[in-house]
């Protein structure tokens, strides 16, 4: 069967007032809906014929001629929106002068590229033409892609590097999208992001302060990490800067922070543990842009309402002053984990090669640590240090004793187990070993600008406020 060509769009003749319907749509789009249908009728006949064909071809044709009925309806409603839109500045309000109409405009949207013809006209106030379907359209200058795209754009490359989101996006959506065009237009999605982020935190902060101090039973437990990444500054000069006896550094921090609510914790159906709830946070710019965003993640999950917050930590010296500057008074946590690395140096320089001999040292001390106090573990050590002779041993056991003394305010698991609170920092961990398959892959540079711009992107997505970044509400089919 032969498929006639699609009718063409009349342009827009019309710069409509504010409040006038649109035209209603052309019945041609019935027709062109009805010409697919019976074109994916006709190749039933074809596609049952050729028998060393899967279902595959015909889910592709099938997507194919859909996609392009759907291209025209979406042009369509874009061209009714543009002529419908009243002639006032988008920015300032006032009515616009001396318009006129068909400026046209293409743009890529979820079922290929579209063109409009819209109207423009003259802001006296703004000093600039303005054509105000755009911003009605959701069609950000200068780019031209629509809102959904846009949507798709930003959550492909946050996930995936550019080159992969690329064939990723196409194959979901079709149209082309280069790399490098994809990667320009996630990044300034992500700034977008990141003006938006500051909007939210704000008033999240505002509010807390008028809370009522109404204590809840769970306080927020903030988990903090870092790993870093690689950024192309000072690029292409690395052999200058040897001859100038520094070496280049390009390996950034990335601060990285989860809260969550011990009462947002839960299980799968297989019984595996898992928090419903929690804010992450990732930045680039540094610890006091970690404070900002986590204390607003933490205001999000009852930190204005809560007698007290849990900071579990590694132990770096930074997570500690950190804590105490933001949170006097916190109760802060070292990680079950590099407790017991502290204890296992002291059994290696104690015990050397002989692993029978540590193992049996060390396991009774473990279990003596979780279920009773630091104290009770520091002390037969400093015991030990005392009748070591001078030497790298008793230094390197005197090394590991001093850091658990510091810590030791921060090591009570015993009431940390009864509290059923975590010992460690398994959900910060997990964020960010994620994190890094993204940001972190071989051969991957990357700038501040940019990096910023896609952790940004991840948290929107992690903590549930995509939807605020895109808001192009869900479709509900019990609506429609
Ligand atoms: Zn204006």
């Amino acid at each position: 069967m032969t498929i006639a060509p699609p009718p063409v769009v009349p342009p827009s003749t019309r710069f409509l007032r504010s409040g006038a319907p649109a035209a209603p749509l052309p019945e041609a789009l019935a027709v062109r809906a009805a010409r697919t249908a019976v074109a994916r009728e006709a190749s039933l006949t074809g596609f049952l014929a050729a028998t060393d064909h899967n279902l595959g071809p015909f889910e592709i044709q099938a997507a194919h001629d859909g996609q392009e009925l759907l291209r025209t309806a979406t042009q369509r409603a874009a061209q009714a929106r543009a002529d419908a839109t009243p002639p006032r500045c988008p920015v300032c309000g006032r009515p616009l002068s001396q318009c006129s109409r068909g400026h046209a405009r293409t743009c890529l949207t979820r079922f290929g590229d579209i063109t409009m013809a819209r109207p423009r006209g003259y802001c006296k106030r703004c000093r600039k033409w303005r054509p105000p379907a755009d911003p009605a359209l959701g069609l950000e200058a200068p780019a031209g892609y629509s809102p959904a795209v846009q949507a798709l754009v930003a959550l492909a490359a946050s996930k995936w590097p550019v080159a992969e989101a690329s064939g990723v996006r196409e194959q979901l959506a079709g149209g082309r999208l280069p790399p490098a065009t994809l990667d320009r237009e996630a990044k300034r999605q992500g700034q977008r992001a990141q003006r938006l982020r500051t909007q939210l935190d704000q008033p999240a902060a505002a509010e807390a302060k008028q809370l009522e101090r109404v204590l809840q039973p769970y306080p927020p437990i903030i988990q903090l990490d870092a790993w870093n990444l690689r950024e192309r500054d000072a690029w292409g000069q690395s052999a200058s800067l040897r001859r100038r006896g520094q070496e280049p550094d390009r390996w950034h921090w990335v601060w990285t922070g989860t809260v969550f609510r011990l009462d947002h914790r839960g299980e799968t159906a297989g019984g595996r543990p898992v928090i419903v709830q929690r804010g992450d946070v990732f930045t680039r710019q540094g610890l006091d842009a970690l404070r900002e965003q986590l204390h607003a993640e933490a205001l999000r999950r009852g930190l204005g309402q809560a007698a007290s917050v849990l900071v579990i930590g590694d132990g770096a010296v930074w997570i500690g002053r950190w804590a105490d500057d933001r949170w006097p008074l916190a109760q802060q946590r070292l990680d079950f984990y590099p407790a017991v690395q502290h204890l296992v140096a002291v059994g290696r320089a104690l015990w050397g090669e002989d692993k029978v001999q540590f193992k049996a040292w060390l396991k009774p001390l473990v279990r003596q640590l979780k279920n009773e106090s630091a104290v009770k573990v520091i002390r037969p050590l400093e015991e030990a240090l005392a009748n070591l002779p001078v030497g790298p041993v008793a230094e390197a056991v005197a090394q590991e004793v001093a850091c658990l003394r510091e810590h030791q305010d921060r090591m009570d698991y015993r009431a940390a187990r009864r509290a059923g609170e975590p010992l460690g920092r398994g959900p910060v961990e997990a964020t960010c070993r994620q994190a890094q398959c993204r940001f972190k892959r071989p051969g991957q540079f990357w700038s501040q600008t940019g990096d910023e711009a896609l952790l940004c992107l991840e948290t929107f997505w992690r903590n549930d406020r995509w939807a605020l970044l895109f808001p192009h509400p869900a479709f509900d089919p019990a609506k429609n």
